[in-house]
């Protein structure tokens, strides 16, 4: 009798299991995404629960199945996977939107105007501090001076980063609180510029910059989560779900685990332990860190420096530079000192991701993984080298044999272009900002922006990446186009292959049932649109594991 009375009721609950099965049903969308072997896949609907996916298909067929789920009506815009940018700081796009922005400047007088709205409308902030400058667009021909800053601020110390991060610009009582006269020497792998009489002139290259960095004070708490808050609010805003932080300090890792722990985070942060001193020895007591908080934070990655930046000629070469037949830029390290470094990390279980722009960096690398590997191993951390900007063609086939992510910026090349040749000449050429010569011979490529220093928006990099144009369209036919990714090649790179660089690409960079829902609406069917047009591509929406995080205010 009992199991008569219960037996309808256990048939409805069977029943209706396909229908509880999901709380978010996503309806009427024009969907894109890879599947885990590369292929573009299409659907129109999309049945969410607890965060991940469960199914896509047609809208007929996972209809009956949403039960009581919420639904979104996706009015047939098109949807992508949550944009995962692989090398970028958070930190530093927090601060950059907190300081005066002197990347869109065309010239010096310009640049000083900036300079002097943001310091009369920030009186209270002790420095005034900017970000962004490039002499090269100014067309000026030199690097800017310090006297020419004192101009628009003489009585607040004033530091300003170059667009690369690579050098910076001070006033004249910057260098008077950093105590820096014709005296100061220039430190190992930095250069003070001079003038003939040997005064500082203002501008330091390197980690000459360190000389008057260290004299500003440290953010407290309190602004550290206001710079935090902005970052965040701007990745979401521009789609992404997903960063990698290229090199942060104890205090940042602890402030994203409060994060974390407070679900405030929105989107997933990769963040690589700078360096393998104080703060990696404090960090690594416990070990890698992965999926923390619900997967939105890991920390099992170790980041390295080989050299500078190529627009200051601090970026280390193997034959001098082309328009500077004296210098071949800086290695930071000797080969043994950055063998030991990545010995130390991966030996620990940390992924290593080491910058290297010139060919001589980027040798070294190659040089220093393949011995770590002889003596202890460590290849299936999925190691990378970061930007991998300009590399020896005869050093491009050993990222294959040493199973090397190449971690590299689509918006790098198209910035770079007008300089990079007067750099290096046409000859190095061939192994420069060669994505697709990467791709070709089977080497992940992991696409990222490296914000601050370019813009975070990765429709800026999907553009970048399959046109080599910037956005007047120049030139015409491309940069080097036969470097160019296809659409699908591009969207990887942002998309499961960002994600295998993290660990990831099981939960994360496809909407494959089981990974997380991380997806964007935008207003654009990219691969049918003109490709010219990528880059003006608007989010409308921006979900991280099944909850909105953005959506674009209706005008
Ligand atoms: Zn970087």
């Amino acid at each position: 009798m009992t199991v008569l009375r219960r037996l309808p009721v256990l048939i409805a609950a069977w029943c209706a299991v396909p229908a509880i099965a999901a709380d978010l049903f996503v309806d009427h969308v024009n969907g894109y995404t890879l599947d885990s072997a590369g292929k573009l896949q299409r659907f129109e609907a999309m049945l969410v629960e607890d965060g991940k996916v469960v199914a896509t298909g047609s809208r007929a067929g996972l209809a009956g199945r949403a039960g009581e789920a919420e639904v979104l009506d996706g009015k047939g815009r098109t949807l992508l996977p949550g944009l995962i940018d692989a090398h970028a700081h958070v930190m530093g796009l927090g601060i950059a939107l907190r300081q005066a922005d002197l990347m869109p400047t065309k010239s010096l007088d310009e640049a000083l105007a900036v300079v002097k709205r943001h310091a009369d409308a920030h009186r209270d902030a002790g420095w005034v501090q900017g970000r962004g400058w490039n002499q090269v667009n100014w067309k000026l021909g030199r690097f800017p001076t310090a006297r020419e800053l004192d101009a628009v601020v003489s009585d607040r110390p004033t530091w300003l980063e170059r667009v690369d991060g690579h050098a910076g610009w001070a006033n004249s009582a910057a260098m008077k609180l950093a105590g820096i006269d014709k005296d100061t020497k220039d430190p190992p792998g930095g250069r003070i510029e001079r003038d003939a009489g040997g005064n500082p002139t203002g501008v330091f290259v390197d980690h000459a910059m360190e000389l008057v960095a260290k004299t500003i004070p440290p953010m407290d708490e309190k602004e550290a989560a206001k710079v935090l808050d902005a970052a965040l609010a701007e990745m979401a805003r521009v789609g992404l779900t997903g960063v990698h932080d290229a090199g942060v300090d104890a205090g940042s890792v602890a402030l994203f685990k409060r994060y974390a722990d407070a679900h405030k985070l929105t989107a997933r942060l990769y963040a690589m332990i700078g360096g393998t001193e104080a703060d990696f020895d404090r960090l690594a007591v416990d070990g890698p860190l992965s999926g923390y908080g619900g997967g939105f934070l890991d920390v099992r990655s170790v980041k390295l420096y080989a050299d500078g930046a190529l627009g200051s000629r601090g970026a280390a070469l193997l034959a001098p530079y082309s328009d500077d037949v004296h210098n071949k830029g800086i290695l930071f390290h000797t080969p043994d000192e950055m063998t030991a470094m990545i010995a130390k990390a991966t030996g620990k279980g940390y992924q290593v991701g080491v910058h290297a722009i010139g060919d001589a960096a980027n040798r070294e690398v190659l040089d220093s993984f393949a011995k770590v590997y002889a003596a202890q191993g460590g290849k299936d951390l999925r190691n990378r080298i970061e930007h991998a900007q300009v590399v020896d063609p005869k050093d491009i086939p050993r990222f294959r044999a040493l199973g090397l992510i190449a971690s590299m910026q689509p918006t790098h090349a198209t910035s770079d272009m007008n300089m990079a040749e007067d750099r290096l000449g046409k000859a190095r050429m061939k192994g420069a900002y060669a994505w697709r010569t990467f791709l070709e011979q089977g080497t992940v490529v992991a696409a990222g922006s490296d914000f601050p220093v370019e813009s975070p928006n990765p429709f800026y990099g999907l553009y970048s990446a399959v046109t080599r144009r910037d956005h007047d369209g120049k030139p015409p036919g491309g940069w080097y186009p036969q470097q160019g990714m296809t659409l699908p090649q591009a969207l990887r790179a942002f998309t499961l292959d960002a994600a295998y660089a993290g660990h990831a690409e099981k939960t994360l960079g496809t909407l494959e049932p089981g990974r997380f829902a991380d997806f964007i609406l935008i207003d654009r069917d990219i691969f049918t649109d003109e490709p010219a047009r990528i880059w003006s591509t608007v989010v409308l929406e921006t979900w991280v594991g099944g909850k909105q995080v953005f959506a674009r205010p209706p005008r």
